[in-house]
C-alpha cells in the first residue's frame, strides 16, 4: 500500500461511491482468551490474577483500551505478575509546560541522576501500527492508490473510535488533548493523534503462528516528550506493570527539557531531518546545528555499531584501548548513551581495564553498563556486578594466573 500520506493532501475523505464503513463493536469479556491468533478485539487491560487465580482488576485503577490480536491478549494475560502495582518515581521529577516553538514539553523539576525513574505511564490506548480496513468486497476496483489510502484512513478512524468510546471520560479527555500533526492528510482526529504520539515496543508485537505486526502505544505524559538527536531519556515497556517506564540515560540538570528520539540516531543530520519532516519538525539540537562536527562523530559511532551489529556482549571482539576510548568519546559527545553501540563500547572498556588490572577504571565502565541495562530493560543496578565488573575481574585474574604473572597487593 505504500506509506500513509502526510503533509497537506488535497483530496481527503472517502472517494465518491465509497460508503462509510459499517462497524459493529461487540462488548467482549476482558478475561476471555479463546480468540483466533489473528482475530482483532477491543479489550480493556491489564487484568490481574487474585490469590484464588481468578482474573480481577489491576492494583491501580488506571486502564488501557486496546485493539489487539487474540495472540497478543493471551501473551499479555500469561505474563507472570500481570497487573502488578505501577512503579512510582522516588519524588516528582518532571513538569509539563510550554517548550518554545514545540508546543508542550516535559522538563526536569530537579537534577535527575542517570538511571532514575522519571515516570511510569500506563497507556491510554494500544493499537496496531499497520492499520488495515475490514471491508470485504465493498471497495470499488477503480480506486487509485491515493483513494485507497484515504479509504484506509477513514475506516481506521471508525475502528479506533470503538476503542476510544470505551475509555473513561478523564482518559478520553486526556487523549483528545494530545497534539495532532496529521490534520490535513485525511487522518481523522483519532488516527491523527495516534500517528503523532505512538511508541513502539518489541514486547508488544504479534509473533505467533500466522501473525506478524507491530503495535503503537499511546501514553498521556510520555506523549509530551519532544525530539532530540541526543535524547536524555529512554523508555521501555514493562509488561507486568503494563507501563511505559521512562528513565534518565545520563545526568539531567534541573529545568533541562526531557527528550526522546523520533528518528535513527546513527544517520547524518540531513537524513535525520528527512525523517523528521514527516512530523513537520525542524530539529535545532546541537548536532543538527553543527553537522560538520557532528556527522563525522556519528559516522564513527555508526561504523562501530555496524561492526558489532546483532552480537551479544560476550561475543564481541576486544579492541585496542585507544580505539575504544576514541569511539566512547564520540558516543558521549553526541549524547548517544541510549544506543546498543554505546553498551558495547562500555562493555569492552570495562574488560580492557580489568585485563590491565585497573580496577578503578573497570568499575567506572561497569557502573555505566549497569545503568544502561537498568535504563533499557529495568534490570536492577547490582553493586556486586559493578564491584566485580560483571565477572571481568575474575576472568582477567585467571588469565594472569595462568600466565604466572599475578601480582598480589
Ligand atoms: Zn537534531
Amino acid at each position: 500500500m505504500g506509506p500513509l500520506p502526510y503533509g497537506l493532501v488535497e483530496k481527503t475523505g472517502l472517494p465518491p461511491g465509497v460508503e462509510k464503513l459499517k462497524y459493529e463493536n461487540t462488548e467482549f469479556s476482558a478475561g476471555r482468551l479463546d480468540y483466533a491468533p489473528m482475530q482483532k478485539i477491543h479489550t480493556t487491560q491489564p487484568l490481574r490474577y487474585d490469590e484464588r487465580d481468578r482474573l480481577t482488576l489491576p492494583l491501580d485503577p488506571v486502564m488501557t483500551e486496546c485493539y489487539i490480536s487474540g495472540f497478543l491478549k493471551r501473551k499479555i494475560l500469561s505474563t507472570p505478575g500481570i497487573g502488578s502495582r505501577m512503579l512510582r518515581p522516588s519524588s516528582t521529577m518532571h513538569r509539563i509546560s510550554e517548550s518554545p516553538g514545540k508546543g508542550l514539553g516535559m522538563f526536569a523539576t530537579k537534577d535527575i541522576p542517570a538511571g532514575e525513574l522519571i515516570v511510569a505511564d500506563r497507556p491510554l490506548l494500544i493499537f496496531p501500527r499497520n492499520i488495515a480496513t475490514q471491508r470485504t468486497g465493498a471497495v470499488p476496483l477503480h480506486l487509485t492508490m491515493h483513494e485507497m489510502q484515504q479509504v484506509i484512513l477513514n475506516d481506521t478512524e471508525v475502528i479506533y473510535k470503538a476503542s476510544v468510546d470505551r475509555m473513561e471520560p478523564d482518559r478520553k479527555e486526556a487523549f483528545f488533548k494530545l497534539a495532532n500533526s496529521h490534520t490535513d492528510d485525511g487522518s481523522g482526529p483519532i488516527v491523527g493523534r495516534v500517528r503523532t504520539n505512538g511508541f513502539g515496543s518489541a514486547d508488544m508485537m504479534d509473533l505467533g503462528e500466522g501473525t506478524a505486526g507491530q503495535y503503537t502505544i499511546i501514553c498521556d505524559e510520555l506523549s509530551r516528550l519532544n525530539h532530540s538527536c541526543s535524547p536524555n531519556t529512554k523508555h521501555f515497556w514493562d509488561m507486568p506493570t503494563f507501563c511505559m517506564q521512562l528513565r534518565a540515560t545520563r545526568h539531567i540538570k534541573k529545568d533541562e527539557e526531557l527528550t526522546t528520539t523520533y528518528c535513527d540516531l546513527m544517520e547524518s543530520a540531513a537524513d535525520r531531518q528527512a525523517t523528521l519532516d514527516a512530523y513537520q519538525l525542524k530539529c535545532d539540537c546541537a548536532s543538527c546545528a553543527n553537522p560538520a562536527i557532528s556527522d563525522p562523530r556519528r559516522r564513527k559511532c555508526r561504523e562501530w555499531g555496524n561492526q558489532n551489529d546483532g552480537r551479544v556482549l560476550a561475543d564481541l571482539d576486544p579492541a585496542p584501548l585507544n580505539r575504544l576510548l576514541d569511539v566512547f568519546k564520540a558516543y558521549i559527545a553526541e549524547g548517544l548513551e541510549e544506543t546498543i553501540g554505546y553498551s558495547q563500547v562500555v562493555f569492552l572498556l570495562m574488560n580492557a581495564y580489568a585485563e590491565k588490572g585497573d580496577v578503578q577504571n573497570m568499575r567506572v565502565y561497569a557502573k555505566r553498563l549497569s545503568l544502561w541495562k537498568h535504563v533499557s530493560n529495568g534490570d536492577p543496578v547490582d553493586p556486586r556486578e559493578i564491584e566485580t565488573g560483571f565477572g571481568a575481574l575474575a576472568v582477567a585474574e585467571m588469565a594472569l594466573r595462568l600466565k604466572g604473572k599475578l601480582k598480589r597487593k
